[in-house]
């Protein structure tokens, strides 16, 4: 069977019938059904549709029973996308040339023919459907790549569920980057099967400048800002007022005045759970909190920062 189309040749002259038919048999044509009336032709066009071998068809503007614009309406509504190549002595800027074009033939062949532009005209539809049919490839291709994308994402949403006893929607968003109605499918099965349960409401804290909740918050020092700091123990020598860490008392001599400090709450004091700086050597009784989005990078306070509400739910798998 050939692969290329069958050709409809709508043509009331006999004689330039074959003509056209004997030129596109050069072209390698096997299938060419030549009409000399717009009803035989629409009833031609029809059976060949059935068969399911749309073809090119050349129409002749001037035709004995019906005239173009009817057989073209006919044709397009049987097969709106159908390569419809008109054949006419009339200008092209004819009015009733120009409402053909408007219909929807594809290209128009000056009378008297020229074989070449025939030629060209048809070697161009034949790679469009060419493009089309790779385009089509492209498609199932595409469909592939996102029935594997969503496999992963499955894989990726049960590994980010099994590390943690409960997780909200927009925590599981931010952390996948990006939302897809599958997720939410995909979730929906989970909880019917009892693998995760809703617990209502969450609101979490968003970057406020991106919106994204995949969020961490970042502990610093509020005098140099370093985050090199450790929670320690330190001693306050009331005599001389040197606060410094308990291992700088070696043998319970005071650092600074050198003065053995005796007893607890007299001569000094113990301060539990304070930040020590390991940069600039301060200390402090609380640490400074920043939130840093993992998304964009941007660090703000708590104060500065948005808040986002979701459905939070309790993992049980
Ligand atoms: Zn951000
Ligand atoms: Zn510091
Ligand atoms: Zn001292």
């Amino acid at each position: 069977m050939s692969s290329k189309n069958d050709i409809l040749i709508v043509e009331d002259s006999p004689a330039i019938g074959l003509l056209l038919k004997s030129y596109l048999e050069k072209l390698d044509y096997t299938d060419i059904h030549i009409c000399t009336t717009g009803g035989a032709a629409i009833t031609t066009f029809n059976d060949l549709i059935a068969q399911n071998k749309p073809p090119i068809v050349l129409l002749d503007f001037m035709l004995p029973d019906m005239d173009a614009r009817s057989v073209l309406t006919q044709i397009l509504e049987i097969k709106p996308d159908v390569r419809v190549i008109l054949e006419t002595a009339t200008e092209k800027d004819d009015e009733g040339i120009k409402e053909l074009i408007r219909l929807g033939i594809y290209q128009y062949l000056e009378k008297p023919i020229r074989f070449e532009s025939l030629k060209e005209i048809i070697e161009t539809i034949e790679k469009e459907q060419t493009f089309f049919v790779k385009e089509s490839e492209q498609e199932e291709m595409l469909k592939q790549a996102e029935k594997q994308m969503e496999v992963k994402t499955i894989d990726h949403v049960n590994f980010i569920l099994k590390s943690t006893n409960q997780i909200s929607i927009n925590k599981i968003t931010a952390i996948l980057g990006f939302t897809h109605e599958f997720v939410d499918t995909y979730l929906e099965k989970l909880e019917q099967d009892g693998k995760i349960t809703k617990m209502g409401e969450k609101k979490e804290i968003a970057c406020n400048q991106c919106d994204s909740v995949k969020t961490s918050q970042v502990f610093f020092c509020p005098n140099c800002k370093s985050s090199n700091f450790k929670l320690g123990k330190l001693i306050e020598h009331y005599d001389c007022g040197n606060i410094t860490e308990e291992n700088t008392y070696e043998n319970d001599k005071c650092p600074n005045c050198k003065k053995e400090i005796k007893a607890l709450g007299v001569d000094y004091r113990i301060m539990k759970n304070h930040y020590i700086c390991n940069n600039c050597k301060e200390f402090f009784p609380e640490i400074s909190i920043e939130y840093l989005c993992l998304k964009c990078e941007n660090r703000f306070e708590l104060e500065e920062a948005r808040w986002k509400t979701s459905i939070n739910y309790k993992v049980n798998m």
